[in-house]
């Protein structure tokens, strides 16, 4: 406290020293001074990672955090837990086994491995079975996603080689067939999932390509990125292979994202034949990418709501559900309310997206609110609390109502309102 009353003093001193100003003047500063330094420790101790309310229509933001977690949190998460602790026998148990048995059961294949993100299931997959060999990957595949992963990065971390096959736009078999050879330890397949190359393009089939490899003796990778385990079209959106379609298409090995389409919490998972999955259970880095008890706990809880098609259990999926009827009514509703207190908000139909790297060129019909206003609108929406992140588009503030939760209607109208007359009652004193 005391420090940032000195703080607070010297920036005062400063501050009249740089522009001297009169008595009256820095006497009425002297008497905000004790205001300042309670706001600036109050400041000090709010959380680090305070909670939005996200109004950009972005379903899987990942500056936002990617998929919102289930509530309440696991209960097991609140004491102890039998984390790797054989209850039956009373003796150390498998930390991993529990959850690989849930994921293999819920995508349909023979063994699966849960690490801390999708980077590290990929890093891991490679380490284990091209570490001083060759990868071969199509120029179409080589992606980058937000957040520094570089596929020909993560490889070079691994220990294998990158050969490149094909063209960006077209890759064929026979690329493929032409590049493998006596050093190739596998063919990896990336699903280009925040991009699209379309026009002159093409890609062979995923069970072409897996056929190939069962030739050589060699595995098929994939990256599908995306965790997707439902048909998208359901939400409208374009398909996106789901894991246990690439699996049943040929693929040896799936990694994919727990937070993203899957709706969980950061991890990575990997599924796929026991002959390639096992030698990642025993392999000495997956010690150093081993998820946390509360990915774990987690993580249980989504493949349970997946198993059992319990979807609206998933934050993501009621989302993403929520019919746009619903959304109109209450961006209408939200509307009126703020009209009838002085904020000129309108109910517009807007296009939300699924984010996080998916469905790059696919948008989700939506409704929000536009308001008149500028980057300072939308900065002091962001600064409120509850903290309101919303994007502009042209002269207008849109607020997108397809990522609000129902709980945060009440919050938003109150920051919405809250905010505008702050910028325009004082615009009003000012003129
Ligand atoms: C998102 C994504 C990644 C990175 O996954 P993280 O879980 O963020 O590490 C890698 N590859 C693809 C294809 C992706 O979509």
């Amino acid at each position: 406290m005391v420090d940032v009353a000195r703080e607070e003093i010297d920036r005062l001193r400063a501050s009249v020293r740089a522009a001297p100003a009169d008595a009256n003047a820095v006497r009425d500063e002297i008497d905000r001074l004790p205001d300042r330094i309670v706001e600036r420790l109050a400041a000090r101790s709010a959380s680090a990672y305070p909670a939005v309310i996200n109004a950009t229509g972005v379903i899987l933001h990942t500056n936002l955090g990617r998929a919102p977690l289930q509530q309440p949190a696991p209960e097991s998460l609140a004491s102890y837990l039998a984390l790797e602790y054989d209850l039956g026998e009373g003796r150390r148990g498998q930390r991993l086994e529990p959850i690989q048995a849930r994921l293999a059961e819920v995508v349909g294949a023979e063994a699966a491995v849960m690490v801390n993100n999708n980077a590290a299931a990929v890093l891991l997959t490679l380490a284990a079975h091209a570490g001083g060999r060759e990868v071969v990957v199509s120029r179409g595949q080589l992606i980058e996603i937000g957040g520094s992963f570089r596929l020909p990065d993560v490889m070079e971390a691994s220990g294998a080689h990158l050969v490149e096959v094909g063209c960006t736009n077209r890759t064929h078999l026979d690329d493929y067939a032409a590049a493998v050879g006596e050093s190739t330890a596998a063919i990896l397949v990336a699903h280009p999932s925040n991009y699209r190359i379309v026009g002159f393009s093409v890609q062979p089939a995923l069970r072409d390509v897996a056929e190939l490899c069962r030739r050589h003796g060699i595995p098929l990778l994939m990256d599908q990125g995306s965790g997707a385990l439902h048909d998208l079209g359901r939400w409208g959106l374009p398909p996106e292979p789901t894991v246990s379609e690439l699996l049943e298409q040929g693929a040896d090995v799936v990694c994919c994202s727990g937070d993203k389409l899957l709706g969980g919490p950061q991890a990575g998972l990997i599924t796929g034949g026991s002959r390639w999955v096992a030698p990642l259970q025993r392999h000495p880095l997956l010690r150093a990418l081993r998820p946390d008890k509360t990915a774990l706990a987690w993580m249980d809880r989504v493949l349970d709501a997946h198993r059992r098609g319990a979807l609206d259990e998933i934050p993501v999926y009621r989302l993403l559900g929520t019919p746009t009827a619903t959304l109109k009514r209450r961006a209408r509703r939200l509307a009126r309310r703020l009209q009838s207190n002085g904020v000129p908000a309108q109910a517009v139909a807007t296009e939300a997206a699924l984010g996080g790297g998916t469905t790059p060129d696919a948008t989700v019909p939506s409704w929000g609110l536009a308001l008149p206003g500028d980057a300072r609108l939308a900065r002091e929406l962001r600064e409120s609390s509850p903290h309101v992140v919303a994007r502009l588009s042209d002269d207008r503030l849109l607020v997108d109502l397809r990522t609000v939760f129902r709980d945060q209607l009440g919050p938003l109208e109150a920051a919405l309102q809250r905010t505008y007359h702050g910028i325009h009652d004082s615009q009003d004193v000012g003129a």
